[in-house]
């Protein structure tokens, strides 16, 4: 049967930020929010943006603060029909500071919040058995309950052809917990495209050389890891030894969060139209790039017309090997 739509099962949130630098939110603050957020919330409306063909399984509350998402997803072409919405909890928040030196304090409510309620039901179960690529965010793996959904999702994707893409999105004290390597290693086994950052692919290796993390996520069974680089671009390494970078495009950094997302929906959602890896890869670091421009981490978002025009536009440190 055909191979359908991405689809992605995650944790849907807004994201409200302080206006000024400084450390954490102890003092009364200006703030700017709610904007939709939530790594895969963003990952799939930036792949909807490119393909046209992508639906999220997810949870909002019966508040502003899911219909904010549920209305931006669903304006961008995302397939909201297997986003439910939850009768008691609210809508998953985080309140985001930057700190002088580019680190961020968090107050996340996500567990406790309807994105921590993710459920089966008729309409994931109907997305599911259509979808031909599903991409996991790391982030999803510390929410209690999506995991068994998870698991049948990947093996029923897997199952009849379709792929799948990992964004480990991990941080090495979330590692050190036994059940979520556990789920990690299953995931790696299954992963098709890993998208990892310089460092995440370390500690998903558990080791301190990049050589050798390559070398264990492929003999994982992963075909193709597309390392996310920041100001140094992307650089894609495919298990047959093909490399390819991309060097990063010249912009102002103005709120760098969802830039990884963007980077991995416009990469996945490009691959999904038929196009070779450097020109995914080169529509990837544009959707980055362009992403850090915006305030709020769903903002910057493009459609492809729009990639386009920044690739045209935007100088970069050197060419696109
Ligand atoms: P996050 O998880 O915080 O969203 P990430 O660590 O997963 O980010 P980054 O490497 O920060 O991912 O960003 C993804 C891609 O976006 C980079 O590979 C690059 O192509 C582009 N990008 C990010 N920041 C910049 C920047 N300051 N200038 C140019 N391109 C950038
Ligand atoms: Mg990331």
């Amino acid at each position: 049967d055909e191979l359908g739509p991405t689809i992605t099962i995650g944790e849907i949130l807004v994201e409200i930020m302080a206006k000024k630098q400084g450390e954490g939110f102890s003092e009364p603050l200006d703030l700017t929010g709610p904007y939709p957020s939530g790594a895969p919330a963003i990952f799939i409306d930036q792949c909807a943006k490119i393909s046209g063909n992508a639906g999220m399984i997810g949870s909002v509350g019966d508040d502003d603060f899911g219909r904010v998402n549920i209305e931006r997803l669903k304006k961008d072409g995302v397939d909201t029909s297997a986003i439910t919405i939850d009768p008691l909890l609210p809508t998953g928040s985080a309140f985001v500071r930057y700190r002088n030196d580019g680190a961020r304090d968090f107050v996340f409510n996500i567990s406790t919040s309807a994105a921590g309620n993710i459920i089966k039901n008729r309409e994931s179960e109907s997305l599911i058995a259509s979808a031909g690529h599903i991409h996991i965010m790391g982030t999803v793996l510390s929410i209690p309950g999506a995991w068994p959904l998870i698991e049948y999702a990947v093996e029923k994707i897997k199952r009849r052809g379709g792929t799948l893409s990992l964004d480990p999105n991990v941080r090495k004290e979330i590692k050190s917990d036994s059940v979520f390597s556990q789920r990690l290693s299953y995931l790696l086994s299954k992963t098709d495209l890993l998208l990892p950052s310089d460092e995440e692919i370390l500690i998903v290796a558990d080791t301190d050389d990049f050589d050798a993390a390559l070398k264990y996520v492929f003999s994982a069974g992963v075909k193709e890891v597309v390392l996310k680089q920041g100001r140094d671009g992307a650089t894609c390494y495919h298990h047959s030894g093909s490399v390819n970078h991309c060097s990063a495009f010249e912009v102002t950094e103005i709120d760098p969060t969802g830039a990884g997302d963007c980077f991995g929906g416009a990469y996945v959602g490009c691959l999904r139209l038929g196009m070779s890896t450097p020109q995914a890869l080169v529509r990837a670091n544009a959707a980055g790039a362009r992403n850090v421009q915006f305030i709020g981490p769903m903002e910057g978002s493009a459609s492809l017309q729009e990639l386009e025009m920044f690739i045209t536009d935007t100088p970069r440190r050197t060419g696109c090997k």
